[in-house]
């Protein structure tokens, strides 16, 4: 059934060069029960390694049933050892994280089997150990610790069972024990290739091969074997086509147990890990939803801007953005204002001036923003009392002691008192309330109702003491005579106040659809930036995980090597470890969306800004988390199936 043909192994340590084996050429009988005997160090292990796929040789030919297989691939040597091989190691190699009965089952998971429960059952029984089939390893003593393993070799029903010194770390109890179960299996029609060095043990046999220093020095029958019950075997060629079933849900089961049972066991470790995926979901969506909310509330301002509206100031020049009061200024005057409300192209003016002033009602007091407009400032800024009236054009004339107040004032000076024809005073001067503006609601840290209107007039020459206006508000006939405007409204700027060319500075027309613009493309900007910090901050998270998933394969490189010794192939590996970083990403991910909606709730209930929670930021950044689990953990994945099983098992 096996033939070896000079099969060489060589060890290079990078130092020296170890030859393990020596043109070694052997041939095995089905259901024979071989013994290697020979000193530590003498080449065994890695013969066994060799004739049980766990290992390739340097040199020579492997013929199993007339096949050579040291050609084969991974994979393929996967499914030998799956499907032909069961292999019982000196250390056990139980997983420890699972009980006697999972433990036992596990080749059955790669073989896609779906009733491993059952027949791991069995096999459990069959080493008489039913009664500890729920056990984890660290509860058993090392006898019954080495009969899971053999019932883990023989689940899949091997034609060949292979053992490294399988009784050397037990007491002799437990070493009858175990050998009584190999005669069993072998009487049953188990091949069996044992590696033993006393001669008590080697002599339960029927064949002996004795080795040293690579070769094997005899070869005796101490007895024929008998022909017992014959098992009809599968053929190489059959074994080599079978299909591996695409992923069983066994299998995924399994896998999904491992990355949870994982996770688990290192609470701290992981819970750090996803800290950072955490972080950085909660950072985009609450970033996001903050220049979604930041974007809502300008463009609400931006609509109380009204159209067409053109704004004359007193100008400053511009250096590289930097404004420089430097050199001539052009006081605006009312006479500016009504000339420019002469003009064609024009519509209505609105001359403004702006001033802080104490506002007194009873014992409160309040300082808030003064606006001294004309009469069509609420028309034009969206500002129509929304209970009482606007003053009117007469009362501008006659410079009337009268004012429209905000919300907040309200609230500050006459809690929910109606407030309209109270008298309150301003700077010490006595005002009616003849009106309230509509509610704006904050813009950023600037609260838009904390403002009084009254005539410019009475602002001027009564309150503030100013003799020019600040600005003037123009709103422009239509859309298609802006341009026009700009030009007539600048001409006759200059003219009026006598400007030399190089003075044209010292006043400025802008533009209230540039000023639009501008804090479109602010608020845009800072959503960009906003998102791209919290997009790093998802990008590190990333690489926590890769850094815990590398650190989890090292420390699982035993288990890799276990689970390949059985029958794993890379893909099984791969999707293994690639659940578990899935798994941790997914769930920062969905911890992340939480607390990001909350942070953003918490921020819009405290700071009162608006806020705008974006499903599309949602989706996007778990979908990103996800990726990133995946891509992060690929690396550490591809590592770990890449390992060949008997260094992996060597692994310290
Ligand atoms: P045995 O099982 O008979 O004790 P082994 O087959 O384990 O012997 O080892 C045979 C020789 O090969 C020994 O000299 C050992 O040091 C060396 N050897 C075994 N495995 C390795 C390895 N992975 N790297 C380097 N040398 C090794
Ligand atoms: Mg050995």
């Amino acid at each position: 059934m096996i033939e070896l043909r000079d099969v060489s192994k060589i060890y290079d340590t990078g130092k020296v060069q170890v030859h393990a084996l020596k043109k070694v050429s052997l041939r095995i009988e089905e259901r024979e029960f071989v013994a290697i005997m020979g000193h530590s160090g003498s080449g065994k292990s890695t013969l066994l390694n060799i004739l049980g796929f766990l290992d390739k040789p340097d040199e020579g030919s492997y013929l199993l049933h007339g096949t050579d297989i040291t050609t084969l691939g991974d994979d393929e040597l996967s499914l030998l050892r799956n499907n032909i091989a069961g292999f019982v190691f000196q250390q056990f190699n139980l997983l420890p994280r699972m009980n006697s009965l999972d433990n036992a089952g596990l080749p059955l998971i790669y073989a896609g089997r779906k009733d491993f429960k059952s027949a791991a059952k069995e096999k459990i029984a069959q080493v008489m150990l039913a009664h500890r089939e729920s056990h984890f390893p660290n509860e058993l003593s090392g006898g019954e610790q080495q009969r899971v393993a053999i019932a883990r070799a023989i689940v899949n029903r091997p034609l060949i069972l292979f053992a490294d010194e399988p009784t050397g770390n037990l007491d002799s109890k437990s070493e009858e024990e175990i050998l009584s179960i190999l005669e069993d299996l072998h009487r049953s029609g188990i091949t069996i290739i044992m590696v033993t060095h006393e001669m008590e043990i080697a002599a339960r046999a029927g064949r002996i091969l004795r080795m040293r220093d690579g070769e094997i020095i005899s070869d005796e029958i101490v007895r024929k074997k008998k022909m017992i019950r014959t098992r009809a075997g599968m053929s190489i060629k059959d074994i080599l086509g079978k299909k591996h079933s695409a992923f069983g849900t066994a299998e995924f089961a399994d896998y999904f147990h491992q990355a949870v049972s994982s996770i688990v066991s290192h609470k701290l470790r992981s819970m750090l890990s996803i800290l950072g995926i955490l972080i950085g979901v909660a950072a985009v969506i609450s970033m996001v939803a903050l220049g979604e909310g930041a974007k809502e509330s300008i463009t609400q301002s931006l609509s109380s801007l009204g159209s067409n509206l053109l704004t004359v100031r007193t100008g400053s020049h511009r250096q590289g953005g930097i404004a420089l009061q430097t050199g001539l200024v052009t006081r605006l005057t009312m006479d500016d204002a009504r000339d420019i409300s002469r003009m064609n192209e024009v519509r209505r003016v609105s001359p403004s001036v702006i001033g802080r002033a104490q506002v007194v009602f009873n014992n409160r007091n309040w300082n808030t923003q003064l606006w001294g407009t004309g009469v069509d400032y609420a028309t034009m800024r969206a500002a129509v009392p929304i209970s009482g009236r606007f003053f009117t054009a007469d009362e501008l004339k006659v410079r009337k002691k009268v004012a429209i107040v905000g919300a907040t004032i309200i609230k500050e000076l006459f809690g929910t008192m109606n407030s309209v024809g109270q008298t309150i005073k301003i700077n010490r001067i006595n005002f009616k309330i003849i009106g309230i503006l509509p509610v704006k609601g904050a813009s950023f840290f600037h609260d838009q109702d904390d403002a009084i209107v009254i005539p410019v007039t009475t602002a001027m020459y009564r309150v503030l003491g100013k003799e020019y206006v600040d600005f003037i508000d123009v709103e422009v006939r239509n859309q298609q005579m802006i341009d026009q405007a700009l030009s007539a409204i600048r001409n006759l700027i200059i003219k009026r106040h006598r400007l030399n060319p190089d003075d044209q500075d010292s006043f400025e027309i802008r533009d209230v659809s540039e000023i639009r613009d501008l804090m479109t493309q602010t608020t845009m900007t800072m959503s960009l930036l906003l998102g791209i910090v919290a997009a790093i901050s998802i990008l590190v998270g990333g690489i926590g995980i890769m850094n815990i998933m590398l650190v989890s394969v090292k420390e699982r490189i035993k288990e890799i090597g276990l689970r390949k010794a059985i029958g794993a192939r890379r893909k099984d590996i791969l999707v293994q470890f690639l659940i578990e970083s899935s798994l941790l990403t997914f769930s920062g991910g969905i911890i992340g969306i939480f607390i990001g909606c909350g942070i953003s709730i918490l921020i819009s209930l405290m700071a009162q800004w608006s806020i705008r929670i974006s499903l599309t930021a949602v989706t996007l950044s778990s979908m990103v988390s996800i990726m990133i689990g995946i891509g992060f953990g690929l690396w550490p994945a591809v590592q770990a199936s890449r390992l060949n099983p008997i260094e992996a098992l060597r692994y310290e």
